[in-house]
């Protein structure tokens, strides 16, 4: 439902906490958050209920980093628990996936990981598509994370808002869309996504509302976005004037 992703100098957990209390509005059962940035690989915090039940999580055990991406969810397949609330992970825990949306042939692919050896620790269609991505780099080795994400959305019918990490590309936020609303906040030596413009206005009003079939990575260095079949697009930042 929500959805929020920082890359830059600031500790992340602040902005992503924060960014998705300002997208509350939009109702959610659960929330979870993924970081990386330091020694320890990718760290995950999640909760069912309110944001401060996360927060009491993260207090408990604090994590730090300086990129990272959190969710709150809107159940769709799979009870609201703090197991099926993202981020979701794959086999070999290096990867992290939000998702917004449904992945309507969610069973399909299911069944063919699970033959291909996966196992799955969650009820929700969004865990297929870290263990997707997982495949992808099994069959490619080498390959980076943003082209194994293309190949994955490819595979993915229905709807989707994605953002992906992984421990083995620290310094990259990968994000594509089809469907539910994302969108890309171009700061000074930092960068956001957002599920919707005020989870990150307060950082930046240069934004990028990603569309339906690009995909965008996020570097400490910039954002490159390309549609689905790795043709580069241009960056059309708006300058947001209103408040939300
Ligand atoms: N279908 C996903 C789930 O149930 C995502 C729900 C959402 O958009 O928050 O976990």
């Amino acid at each position: 439902c929500g959805i929020v992703g920082y890359i830059g100098p600031q500790p992340v957990v602040p902005v992503i906490i924060e960014g998705l209390r300002r997208l509350e509005y939009r109702g959610y059962d659960s929330a979870g958050i993924a970081v990386a940035g330091n020694s320890s690989g990718l760290e995950l915090r999640r909760a069912p209920g309110k944001l401060r039940n996360l927060e009491a999580v993260i207090a408990d055990s604090p994590i730090h980093g300086t990129f990272g991406i959190g969710h709150t969810r809107w159940a769709t397949h799979g009870r609201p628990t703090e197991e099926n609330a993202h981020p979701h992970r794959d086999c070999t825990k290096t990867l992290v996936v939000v998702h917004n949306g449904i992945v309507e042939n969610y069973l399909a692919l299911k069944k063919q990981l699970t033959a291909a050896g996966h196992t799955f620790v969650t009820e929700t269609d969004t865990e297929i598509i870290a263990h997707l991505i997982e495949e992808e780099i099994k069959q490619a080795p080498g390959i980076v994370l943003e082209e194994a994400v293309r190949r994955t959305v490819h595979r993915l019918t229905g709807a989707f808002a994605i953002g992906v990490l992984s421990a083995n590309e620290p310094n990259k936020l990968v994000a594509a869309r089809m469907g539910p609303p994302a969108v890309i906040g171009i700061g000074d030596g930092e960068f956001f996504l957002a599920s919707d413009v005020p989870g990150i206005l307060h950082h930046t009003r240069n934004i990028h509302f990603l569309q339906d079939g690009e995909l965008a990575v996020l570097t400490t260095s910039g954002v490159t976005l390309t549609d689905f079949e790795a043709k580069p697009l241009p960056l059309k930042v708006q300058r947001i004037t209103w408040d939300p």
